[in-house]
């Protein structure tokens, strides 16, 4: 049987050591997740924020929590005293809450900006005239508790690789564009958050610097959300 050390090591060695691996570990016990901690690994990715709270409470401080699902503005503040990075940013009021939680917290919290890439209807995020708007409000310029460290996005879910590649150099587009228009200066706008297990070799060769894969570590999930 291959342990879950061998799965990371292996999916580690098929990327540049640059790219960091954020651990999916929705719906999995914390006896697995200890079990990839023991391994090495740091970085574990959860979309329930209830979820990821009670697993923050019982496993090792010293991992990085990041929440890769979409996020309800009520249940922001049980993540805000730890999370690391939220991926999953659509809208302008879910920031604004993140900002108001992060300050209670004396935080800033890093968050990623999540833009509707796939063809498919079902996916979350912005279109790129409400990721301009939302960055030329006066209500985000005013947030002091924020930090925009990139974008995420998710391919369609598909055998297809050419579209999941053209899809992913949208992103990167997106990425480029953003940083030119509104983060020239700003080294902490870096991150490009995209690749699951099924598309993370083509997301690599296309310039993520952050994949986010559950199955292929942890085996099938358990149930869908
Ligand atoms: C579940 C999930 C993943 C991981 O998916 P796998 O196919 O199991 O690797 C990545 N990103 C998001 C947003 C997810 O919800």
């Amino acid at each position: 049987m291959i342990t879950i050390g061998e799965k990371i090591a292996s999916i580690k060695g098929q990327m540049p050591a640059s790219v960091r691996l954020v651990a999916v570990s929705k719906t999995k016990s914390p006896e697995l997740i200890l079990e990839a901690y023991n391994a090495g690994q740091r970085i574990f990715g959860e979309n329930k924020a209830l979820e990821m709270k009670d697993k923050h409470e019982i496993l090792p401080q010293d991992i990085h929590w990041h929440f890769i699902g979409h996020l309800q503005s009520n249940k922001v503040k049980y993540i805000a005293p730890f999370v690391k990075l939220i991926h999953s940013v659509d809208s302008l009021k879910l920031l604004s809450e993140i900002n108001k939680e992060a300050a209670k917290n004396n935080r800033i919290i890093k968050c990623l900006l999540q833009f509707h890439i796939a063809s498919e209807e079902t996916k979350f995020g912005l279109s790129v005239e409400e990721g301009y708007e939302l960055l030329q409000s006066e209500e985000f310029k005013q947030m002091g508790n924020i930090r925009i460290a990139g974008v995420m996005g998710m391919a369609t879910y598909s055998f297809d690789n050419e579209l999941i590649r053209s899809e992913f150099k949208y992103l990167m587009t997106i990425f480029k564009n953003l940083r030119y228009d509104f983060f020239l200066n700003d080294i902490h706008f870096r991150e490009v958050s995209m690749g699951m297990s099924g598309d993370y070799q083509i997301a690599v060769q296309e310039g993520s610097t952050l994949v986010r894969i559950g199955s292929s570590i942890f085996g099938e999930r358990e149930y869908k959300k």
